[in-house]
């Protein structure tokens, strides 16, 4: 008899906020929790995920309408999994539906049957096996060896060896091995684990690694200078992770420059390791997005996104370089794999470990609380000194390409004596803009509130914003004046300069436009690694933990850009990145220098980072940011809309302001700003306004945005206008 009391709440990709009511096609105990079923939905068919079974409907019961197909006999998200993208909806404030499908492997996304993962193993017989009784089939007897050693043979290792396919079926007819459906990897002893002998310990590597209890919760903050050995200690502890049979996930920014990470993990470990990020291909992220699940991969390695892979028993949770802001999605559903890791190691009650050499301010906050446990490293772990910070005063300077002398013949003795040298540029292109001396034309985009970028090679203007280009005019514009030149200088300008004052030494420049081809950026690393003599230009990409062993000298040219972006966060990024930077240099025995270019050398914040470090500035900004009411004292919501017509965006967010005076008027615990236009007004012909709101109480903003919601959706205005919510923005 069929069962059509109950219900099934089916979530499905689709931007509205709540799940979807349908019947079973037979019973409701054909549709598991957290698989997939493919439905009837308005006239299309779409694929959607079971997240639970309901007695209640508030729909006109004739009108629901039964799945079609259920897809997967089992579970393919776990309840734990469920639960992870529960929370992340409602704290996120984003569709239930759109969170599961868009964190989901895409392949995993369609009705696609999953593929099964078998392995041969030895049967009994096959185990007691005489050890001459294959004398005469060697290729039977190299597997049947094999499988004495490993206990069972995968697929990819009989695809990725020699071993021979009519041996393995003759072995099966014979009865010695047979296949069955994989299952979990069982804990080892360290020595099955390791391929090489773990670093002896400093002192502070070991406190801190004593301080980490296994098999409870705890956020450990691990704050240690660059060089101080973090990765070691994510090494150890995972190590004791997977002796008692855990696996382990590890976060990190961004992977294009982070090759080393996963490098240095397969180096130490005899285990299975998985990535999980964009550069994957789909059909290899489902596989290890299902060898996660299913405990067939030990170690899962990736970027914000694999915060949702579904894993089997996880142990612990890394997350290094914890304050960056690639962790926060910027667009669509804007989490933070950094706080959902804390949330997954709560449920799962394990130590979650947040690495840094510059902490966020939220994490040293919660650290100050008590919240989390602060692990510090002052020292570095090898015998390299740390890089010695000095400031160069711009002003009054001539200055070649934005570099001053001193910097120029700084980079010049370290090529002679051959060393290398990273001059650090946050601007791609060769230059910001083009101007007319004559009547003061800029080069800006007519599309967006942007100057288009002035790029030599090939010769345009190009806008960073809406991508639209343009070719070079050598007259002005606007007068006809030829009194036209450039303005700010970006990477490629400093690399002619550099290659005109440094005859016969290489100059390498990465950046995005001069490393869109990803097998050019590995071979410019590998020149890089070799240690020859060059020097690197870098962006913000190269900020990010990629090691150079060489390095004795890194120049920052511009240390003041950004000071003047209205973001409160802009001085904790600066501080964090020149911080960043500077720990490239002086590694492995190189003494290592960082000359920091500035026309405001004693801006306060700038100073006190130079001589006291990054602890001494965040603590200062820290006072700044509680004085102003700001995160991390404060939480914060971002409301952006965009529209095509300026008032239809700007009306909207007055709309939520009005409502927000109508119900919190007078409360103490909440602060409105704005709306105001965004800090970029328009991109793309399309016009930016955001408002802010700031509460002293969680709950507090979660019941506004409950308000304001409800108003957004009985008002036509909110389908017209293209907005979002954004909670913890990153960028403001
Ligand atoms: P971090 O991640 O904190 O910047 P790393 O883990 O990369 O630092 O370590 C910096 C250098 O110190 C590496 O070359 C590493 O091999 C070395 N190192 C780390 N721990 C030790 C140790 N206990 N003994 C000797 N060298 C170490
Ligand atoms: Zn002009
Ligand atoms: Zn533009």
């Amino acid at each position: 008899m069929t069962d059509v009391k109950k219900y099934l709440l089916v979530a499905i990709p689709v931007p509205i906020r709540e799940a979807f009511i349908y019947l079973p096609k037979h019973s409701l105990l054909d549709c598991t929790i957290g698989s997939r079923v493919s439905v009837p939905f308005g006239n299309r068919e779409l694929t959607g995920v079971v997240i639970g079974h309901t007695e209640e409907n508030s729909i006109d019961s004739s009108k629901l309408r039964a799945i079609h197909q259920v897809l997967d006999n089992q579970a393919l998200l776990s309840a734990d999994l469920l639960s992870l993208c529960r929370w992340t909806s409602d704290y996120y404030c984003h569709p239930i539906g759109e969170v599961i499908f868009s964190t989901l492997p895409p392949l995993l996304r369609t009705n696609t049957a999953l593929p099964a993962e078998r392995t041969w193993l030895l049967t009994t017989e096959g185990k007691g096996l005489p050890s001459s009784a294959l004398a005469r089939s060697p290729k039977q007897q190299e597997i049947v060896n094999y499988l004495l050693e490993n206990a069972a043979l995968d697929d990819e290792t009989v695809t990725a060896s020699t071993f021979s396919k009519s041996a393995l079926q003759t072995l099966k007819e014979k009865g010695l091995i047979y296949r069955a459906e994989k299952k979990a990897v069982a804990s080892k002893a360290v020595n099955q684990l390791l391929n090489e002998t773990p670093l002896h310990l400093t002192g502070e590597q070991h406190a801190a690694i004593e301080k980490v209890r296994h098999h409870e919760f705890g956020t450990y903050l691990l704050h240690g200078i660059t060089g101080s050995g973090k990765t070691e200690i994510y090494l150890q502890l995972v190590a004791r992770a997977l002796q008692s049979g855990c696996q382990a996930l590890v976060l990190i920014p961004e992977i294009g420059l982070s090759p080393q990470t996963v490098t240095r993990f397969r180096k130490r470990f005899a285990v299975t390791i998985v990535e999980m990020h964009s550069e994957v291909s789909a059909a290899q992220r489902a596989k290890n997005w299902l060898a996660a699940k299913h405990g067939h991969a030990q170690i899962v390695i990736g970027t914000r996104l694999s915060i949702f892979s579904d894993l089997h028993k996880p142990g612990i949770i890394i997350v290094d370089e914890e304050h960056d802001s690639s962790y926060k999605q910027q667009d669509g559903f804007r989490y933070s794999a950094r706080d959902c890791a804390i949330y997954r190691a709560r449920q799962h009650n394990i130590p979650v470990i947040l690495g840094s050499a510059t902490p966020s301010f939220e994490s040293l906050n919660n650290a100050a609380t008590g919240r989390y446990h602060h692990l510090i490293l002052k020292r570095r772990a090898g015998t390299t000194p740390p890089a010695e910070i000095e400031m160069v005063d711009l002003r009054g300077q001539a200055l070649t390409s934005g570099l001053s002398e001193q910097s120029l013949s700084a980079i010049k003795a370290v090529t002679e004596k051959g060393g290398q040298a990273l001059v650090f540029l946050n601007r791609k292109g060769f230059a910001s803009s083009q101007m007319c001396h004559s009547c003061g034309w800029v080069s800006t985009c007519s599309h967006c509130s942007a100057s288009m970028t002035v790029h030599s090679r090939p010769k345009r203007l190009h806008c960073h914003q809406c991508d639209r280009r343009q070719t070079l005019p050598t007259l002005c514009p606007n007068c006809g004046s030829n009194d036209i030149d450039v303005h700010g200088v970006g990477t490629e300008q400093l690399e002619d300069s550099l290659v005109n004052a440094l005859p016969g030494v290489p100059v390498v420049r990465i950046d995005r436009d001069s490393t869109r081809n990803k097998s050019t950026l590995k071979s410019k690393l590998a020149m890089v690694e070799t240690g020859e003599s060059c020097v690197l230009i870098g962006t913000q990409m190269l900020a990010k933990g990629h090691h150079f062993p060489k390095l004795n000298l890194v120049v920052i040219v511009d240390a003041d850009q950004g000071f003047l972006n209205p973001d409160f966060r802009a001085l904790e990024k600066i501080g964090q990145l020149l911080i960043q930077v500077a720990g490239r240099a002086g590694r492995e025995g190189a003494v290592g220098k960082v000359l920091v270019q500035s026309h405001r050398p004693d801006h306060p914040m700038l100073e006190l980072l130079v001589r006291k470090g990054y602890f001494a500035l965040a603590k200062a900004l820290m006072q700044q940011r509680h004085n102003s009411a700001l995160p991390p004292y404060w939480h914060c919501v971002l409301i952006r809309a965009e529209s095509k017509r300026r008032e239809n965006a700007e009306d909207l967010l007055k709309l939520f302001a009005h409502c927000y005076r109508e119900h919190f008027a007078y409360s103490a615990e909440t602060q409105l700003v704005g709306p105001l236009p965004s800090p970029m007004e328009k991109i793309n012909d399309r016009f930016r306004f955001q408002l802010m709101i700031k509460s002293s109480e969680r709950k507090q903003l979660k019941y506004v945005l409950e308000k304001l919601i409800s108003a957004a959706d009985q008002n036509s205005l909110s389908k017209r206008v293209r907005w979002s919510i954004d909670i913890d923005p990153a960028e403001t």
